[in-house]
């Protein structure tokens, strides 16, 4: 029997009535619509069936990637080989005086609401950063004044051995755009935040600033995987890219927004190797012309 379908009757039965699909196109699940194909991609709708397919993964030495919103990566053209667990229906916002506990497949941008609707301040940066709680944990996302590592009080992971930890404050080793979860190649599952009681105006006056801010600096009228670079120490991505002269640049249709240097637009039918020829390209000017090296924030998954 063919290898895609010995997982996919694997998997109905050890998880009955999971929606698992075979080759399913990952431009569909990628903010800048780009990327091959999963061979087996499955939605799980809670935390038990992760723990069995993960497990099931590591038992038969089959690779596997988690996959969020798709707003951070880039999934190279011939796709991910293997099993791609999208969590998005593990999506559920519950509050407890001043926590909220979001699963991973949760939107950022929801749960920053939520904290709204409920006077709690600390989560105003989040309101318009489109990824999951997963997505948002793994890189430290931050913005403006805030950034996950000031709020997250605890969070339920998943080793890729398929053991379920809970962490708290003392283990997440956050920095810039990194973490625990990151280094141990931890899954998340859960995430409890630890908020302030605040007036609902001013949460409400910071988040409209956020929002208008980002309106008027990001190209957000084009698909974007967001900032395609960390920050150098000390300098800024988007800057030096900008005096490299390499705004408008394009390579098939992917283009160095005209906007704001630090993103790429998908134009005109990108693919994820237009996309990576642009980066490398970038690099390497941005490095001739001030040898400085600009690695990227973005996630690059997938086969060549
Ligand atoms: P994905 O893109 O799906 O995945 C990113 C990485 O995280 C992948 O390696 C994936 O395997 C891993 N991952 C996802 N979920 C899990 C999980 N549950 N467990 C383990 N690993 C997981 N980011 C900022 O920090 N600040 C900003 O202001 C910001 N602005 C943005 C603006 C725009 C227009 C766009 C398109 C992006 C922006 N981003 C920003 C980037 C992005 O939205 C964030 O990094 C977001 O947190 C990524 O979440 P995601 O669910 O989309 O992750």
């Amino acid at each position: 029997m063919n290898d895609k379908l010995k997982i996919l009757k694997d998997i109905n039965n050890i998880c009955p009535d999971i929606f698992i699909r075979i080759s399913e196109p990952l431009y569909k699940h990628t903010y800048i619509q780009t990327g091959g194909a999963a061979d087996i991609f499955i939605q799980p709708k809670n935390i038990d069936d992760v723990q069995r397919i993960i497990q099931y993964s590591d038992e038969n030495k089959i690779p596997f990637e988690i996959l969020g919103y798709g707003s951070n990566v880039i999934i190279k053209d011939k796709g991910i080989r293997g099993i791609v667990i999208n969590l998005n229906h593990l999506n559920k916002i519950t509050i407890h005086k001043n926590e909220i506990m979001a699963e991973s497949g949760a939107s950022i941008i929801d749960v920053s609401r939520t904290a709204l609707q409920f006077h709690l301040s600390g989560l105003e940066f989040a309101c318009g950063i489109p990824g999951s709680v997963g997505g948002a944990l793994i890189m430290n996302a931050g913005a403006y004044d805030g950034e996950i590592s000031y709020v997250l009080k605890s969070a339920k992971v998943i080793t890729l051995a398929g053991d379920i930890l809970n962490l708290s404050d003392s283990d997440f080793q956050f920095g810039y755009r990194t973490s625990v979860f990151e280094k141990e190649k931890y899954k998340i599952l859960e995430a409890t935040f630890i908020l302030e009681k605040s007036d609902p105006l001013l949460i409400r006056e910071k988040m409209d600033t956020f929002r208008f801010l980002r309106k008027q600096k990001q190209p957000l009228e084009f698909p974007s995987c967001g900032s395609v670079f960390k920050r150098p120490p000390n300098q800024f991505a988007g800057k030096l890219i900008s005096e490299s002269g390499l705004q408008g640049m394009r390579i098939g249709g992917a283009e160095v927004s005209m906007k704001h240097a630090g993103f790429i637009v998908n134009v005109d039918h990108a693919t994820s190797t237009d996309y990576l020829l642009l980066i490398r390209h970038i690099q390497e000017t941005v490095n001739k012309k001030f040898d400085i090296q600009i690695d990227p924030e973005v996630k690059i998954l997938g086969e060549d």
